[in-house]
């Protein structure tokens, strides 16, 4: 598996391959990709340590929904105003995210202080593991660059994907 900085430098070289892909899988929309990409993930996740690695949490923010504000300020024992205030912004989007990174609720272990409560962004990702893998195209792409099991995964779903 690629080290977080060896990935800087393969993903970069794969950027234009894995742009022509994934718009290929965009037209052709295989019946089977969801099949295949969840098995990748399966033997990828299988030789991979996250605690190792954290890089999505110390580099990415996901997205907060307002179910999850309110799971975690519950957990934290904050109103969900007091929550927002101390931890999120709404970004060019409109969307919550955390105001800073690494995550403030990764610890210096790379374990995540709220796992049980986290967000449902958290939950999902590299989201290569879902029955809507056609809609997450876009995420997955831009996971590439971020996550060295999402590096793997496509690089494997290249040579299994018969399009
Ligand atoms: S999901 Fe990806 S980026 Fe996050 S810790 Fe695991 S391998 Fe690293
Ligand atoms: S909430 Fe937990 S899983 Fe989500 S980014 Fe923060 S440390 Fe990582």
């Amino acid at each position: 598996m690629l080290s977080v900085e060896e990935l800087k430098i393969a993903a970069k070289t794969v950027q234009n391959e894995n742009k022509k892909f994934f718009q290929k899988i965009k037209q052709k929309k295989p019946r089977n990709l969801d099949t295949v990409i969840q098995e990748i993930h399966e033997e990828v996740f299988a030789e991979y340590d996250c605690l190792t690695c954290a890089n999505c949490c110390k580099t990415i923010s996901p997205i907060i929904k307002m179910r999850d504000i309110e799971k975690i300020a519950k957990y934290l024992r904050l109103s969900t105003a007091q929550f927002i205030d101390k931890y999120l912004y709404l970004d060019e989007d409109e969307d919550y995210v955390f105001q800073s990174t690494p995550c403030p609720f990764l610890d210096n272990e790379n374990y995540c202080m709220i796992y049980e409560h986290r967000p449902d962004a958290c939950q999902g990702y590299p989201h290569t593991d879902t029955h809507k893998t056609l809609k997450l195209l876009n995420i997955i792409e831009k996971n590439v660059v971020v996550c060295p099991a999402t590096y793997h995964i496509i690089e494997n779903l290249k040579s299994r994907l018969k399009i």
